[in-house]
């Protein structure tokens, strides 16, 4: 073999802010902060106070490969700690604030985390189970002395007065690349929850990715607001990626409502913004009520959980806003397929657009993806046959931390998503189901998804899922479950009635019940798990008739 003659230079997250802080050292980081006021800087000073941040870290006695845990809103010193810990080569493991606290211990537990760094807000969560975190040396508090509060931690320190006494050299060590740079934890529905411990190359390469045109298409030019928390999956990335390309970033803290979300788009000229379905529900409520608009913005980022057909039509026909349709995971860093559409698709009507827009989004390079059925037999990328999609590539996870779980690749390094999805010629993938949500009927799969967007375009319907429960005849039937309108009245045959034209008669679903409003899990996803649970002994008008 004959090797290449190119420097086999390490990729490195300290890189990228070294980047943005010399190339668009001006270009600003907004953050409206939990203290109140927005506060602003720019690259440079977040180089800065991320260096002088790292001395912290030492003072601390962190050392190379030790956990450090944040439980922290989107916010600049957030920011700072990505870089810091990451760059001292320590790992930023960020927590979930809304997980139940008995997960919050286990996590911090397995991960072993040194210190945690604390917003205000999340305070009392720890001070109600600190005595259960063995390995926890001591807590930071991300505010100034000013707003310490008075709190029965432990080995609590105010993170600008360990700032303020500490050097402002730094020089970022070299690490091997592969160095594990920062840990998140996916709440799996079996089981405990297990880590996706992602290196500095994974992360530089998945940012790389992520910035491609006909990917999330960041340049210098953008501002961009992620609402996506940094909590879940590194804000999808865009912490690194926004600035391997200097742009302008705005965080928006603690406040996710519609009228603070749309001020901040408002005030700080943002063109480029990333969330769940949910928050995007809250945003269009506002901007329905309020009459407001956001012409400013591009493009909107929706991921995380299926876009709503009628959420897509919202930005677009009502806003003339784009909005691209995204899938991933946290194991996938976690973007896996961005909806972004090519030049044939100029020639679509809107409407088949839309359906195209439904899709999940199409391969990236850097993400190979295939369909498998039950034998690991790989399906046609033909859009029709359905079966688990299969990932792999260098941001995807090989194994969870600490291999828990055990083998998680087949013996071609395939990562299996447990997603139930079509691939078509294009490589536009098509998310069915997860596989334990799909509603098996009679022997026939029939989408949880696809069915939702039929109920959700029913006028009066503000948000809706669609689960599975058990049946005596058809082992399976569906029963929609949905929050109405505000003002809307709306009955179960209305629902009926709608969907009768728009679905095959087998997908009816037997029964409508109407909720105030839908569990969420802690990353904004519907939780179905806790639906099933509830309407475990709801007794569907068929399952009487079928004799059940
Ligand atoms: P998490 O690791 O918490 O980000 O969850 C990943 C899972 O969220 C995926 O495996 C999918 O089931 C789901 N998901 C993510 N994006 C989408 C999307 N655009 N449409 C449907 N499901 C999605």
């Amino acid at each position: 073999m004959m090797h290449g003659l190119m420097m086999d230079s390490a990729l490195s997250i300290p890189s990228l802010l070294e980047y943005a802080a010399r190339y668009h050292g001006d270009n600003e980081i907004v953050s409206r902060t939990i203290e109140g006021p927005i506060h602003r800087y720019n690259y440079r000073d977040a180089r800065a106070r991320s260096k002088q941040l790292a001395n912290v870290l030492h003072g601390l006695g962190v050392g190379q490969g030790d956990r450090v845990a944040t439980l922290a809103w989107n916010g600049y010193r957030h920011f700072e700690l990505y870089y810091a810990i990451s760059g001292i080569g320590a790992v930023c493991h960020t927590l979930n604030p809304r997980l139940f606290p008995d997960q919050l211990v286990y996590i911090v537990n397995h991960a072993e985390d040194a210190y945690v760094f604390v917003d205000l807000t999340f305070v009392p969560i720890l001070e109600a189970v600190h005595d259960k975190l063995p390995d926890v040396r001591g807590f930071v508090v991300m505010t100034d002395e000013d707003h310490m509060p008075d709190t029965a931690l432990p080995n609590v320190h105010c993170y600008e007065t360990l700032m303020a006494s500490a050097d402002a050299d730094y020089r970022w060590p070299d690490l091997d690349e592969r160095t594990a740079a920062s840990l998140c934890y996916t709440s799996g529905t079996t089981g405990n929850p297990k880590g996706t411990l992602y290196s500095h190359r994974s992360t530089v390469l998945h940012s790389w990715g992520s910035c491609m045109t006909d990917t999330l298409g960041l340049s210098s030019r953008s501002t961009v607001l992620p609402i996506v928390p940094m909590f879940h999956a590194n804000a999808w990335g865009l912490p690194y990626s926004v600035p391997m390309v200097g742009a302008k970033m705005v965080f928006p803290g603690a406040q996710l409502d519609g009228a603070s979300v749309h001020e901040l788009l408002e005030t700080e000229d943002v063109d480029f913004t990333a969330g769940v379905p949910t928050v995007w529900l809250m945003l269009l409520n506002y901007l329905r009520e309020s009459g407001k608009r956001i012409d400013g913005v591009d493009t909107v980022i929706i991921g995380g959980s299926a876009a709503p057909r009628t959420m897509i039509e919202a930005f677009q026909k009502e806003l003339d806003t784009r909005v691209v349709h995204a899938w991933g995971m946290t194991e996938t860093s976690p973007l896996g397929t961005v909806g972004t559409l090519k030049k044939q698709h100029d020639e679509l009507t809107e409407e088949e657009r839309l359906s195209l827009q439904l899709k999940q989004g199409r391969g990236i390079y850097g993400v190979e993806l295939r369909i498998v059925d039950e034998d690991g037999n790989e399906l046609p990328r033909d859009g029709e046959a359905f079966g688990e999609l299969q990932v792999r590539g260098p941001w995807v996870a090989s194994a969870y931390f600490k291999n828990e779980g055990g083998e998680i690749l087949d013996a071609e390094g395939w990562f299996s998503t447990g997603d139930v999805a079509t691939l078509d010629a294009d490589g536009f993938m098509q998310i069915t189901d997860r596989s334990k949500d799909v509603i098996k009927s009679g022997g026939e799969w029939i989408s949880s998804i696809d069915l939702e967007n039929e109920v959700m375009s029913c006028p009066g319907v503000a948000e809706a899922a669609v689960i599975g429960l058990p049946h005596p005849k058809w082992d399976e039937r569906p029963l929609a479950v949905i929050v109405t309108a505000a003002g809307a009245e709306l009955s179960r045959e209305d629902v009926l009635a709608h969907l009768e034209s728009r679905v095959a008669k087998w997908w009816l679903p037997d029964d409508v019940v109407f909720v105030d409003e839908l569990p969420h899990t802690a990353t904004g996803k519907v939780s179905k798990l806790t639906l099933r649970d509830r309407f475990r002994d709801h007794v569907l008008p068929t399952a009487v008739a079928a004799g059940g």
